[in-house]
């Protein structure tokens, strides 16, 4: 009896120390895991916001890249961490695929995450290197289906979004190419500017500097509507693939069991992060934009996430021909 109750009591001080530990919270480095390689257009998203996040936490937060295998690698990283708040996931549509594209994930996609808020949406652009031939999207549409598996693709790996937007471009036109995949499109930008790869789909966050430089060739965005920062490109849908819509949204999350008072901070730093002036104006530069403060919470994540992989589920399996 003795034992059961200092044992007991022992639980109790435990659970106090974890919820005052929580109300402290954050009393030391916060760190963001992103699932690419550094200098992609996740890693940039991360960047931005985790130093107006550090300004709202009045704490250090930094980035930790964890590239491969799609950014599952990165996922598991963080689903493994302590559930303290410390560590974080920022990663992309790229956790509703993968759910879909892999039999087995080291991790359970929702059980396993505690979500934060939904961070961005970005537009995707499908871009080549500077000589690639086709002058426009319907001549890029003829060359790929001409040429085939002799155009090389980069992506970052299976389950990432220039996975995604490349599985739905060879399926919708018929073509298979031959996938390059790098730890992230950072890396996969370099061989493009090298010449080393012919053609990626890659976020706006990521392409529009060597767009708008002239390094690269840019075809069409994956948007429904045009991006106001490249408004010369045409959407995929206008330029011939009819309904072809594929938009990028980021979203932040905690291992499973990290306390809510941590989570409800680092929400509420998000939403300052998102309202920041250095991160809106550098997001408008780079055609996107932060969510409405009400997608910036766990509830509207949580929502998020389960209707993106009930969406992306028959697409990918429909595809799935082209998934490399
Ligand atoms: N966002 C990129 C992709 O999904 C990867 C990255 O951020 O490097 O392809």
């Amino acid at each position: 009896m003795k034992t059961t109750l200092s044992l007991l009591a022992g639980a109790a001080l435990m659970l106090t120390g974890a919820t005052a530990h929580a109300q402290d919270f954050p009393n030391k480095t916060v760190t963001i895991v992103v699932p690419f390689a550094a200098g992609g257009p996740t890693d940039t998203v991360a960047r931005l916001v985790g130093q107006a996040m550090s300004t709202a936490l009045k704490q250090q937060v930094i980035v930790e890249n964890v590239g491969g295998a799609g950014g599952t690698l990165g996922a598991g990283r963080v689903a493994r961490a302590a559930p303290d708040g410390y560590t974080v996931l920022l990663h992309h549509i790229g956790h509703a695929t993968s759910a879909t594209l892999y039999r087995k994930l080291p991790y359970d996609t929702i059980n396993d995450f505690e979500p934060v808020g939904l961070v961005t949406d970005v537009p995707m652009t499908m871009v080549a290197k500077k000589d690639l031939p086709p002058k426009d999207f319907k001549e890029l549409v003829a060359y790929v289906q001409q040429n085939k598996d002799k155009v090389s693709y980069g992506n970052a790996g299976i389950g990432a979004a220039s996975h995604l937007c490349g599985l739905m471009f060879m399926s919708a036109i018929k073509a298979q190419m031959t996938t390059v995949a790098y730890k992230g499109t950072g890396p996969a930008m370099n061989d493009l500017l090298g010449g080393q790869i012919d053609l990626m789909c890659d976020q706006t966050t990521n392409t529009t500097g060597q767009i708008k430089g002239g390094k690269i060739k840019a075809y069409a965005v994956t948007t429904k509507t045009r991006v106001p920062s490249l408004p010369d490109l045409p959407t995929m849908d206008e330029a011939g693939i009819k309904g072809f819509e594929v938009s990028i949204w980021h979203g932040v999350y905690a291992p499973k069991g990290t306390p809510k008072a941590a989570i409800d901070k680092l929400s509420a730093a998000l939403k300052v992060a998102l309202k920041d002036e250095t991160v809106v104006k550098r997001f408008a530069e780079l055609g996107t934009e932060p969510v409405a403060q009400d997608r910036a919470t766990p509830a509207a994540l949580g929502a998020h996430l389960k209707a993106e992989i009930a969406k992306w589920a028959p697409v990918i399996k429909a595809a799935g021909e082209y998934a490399d």
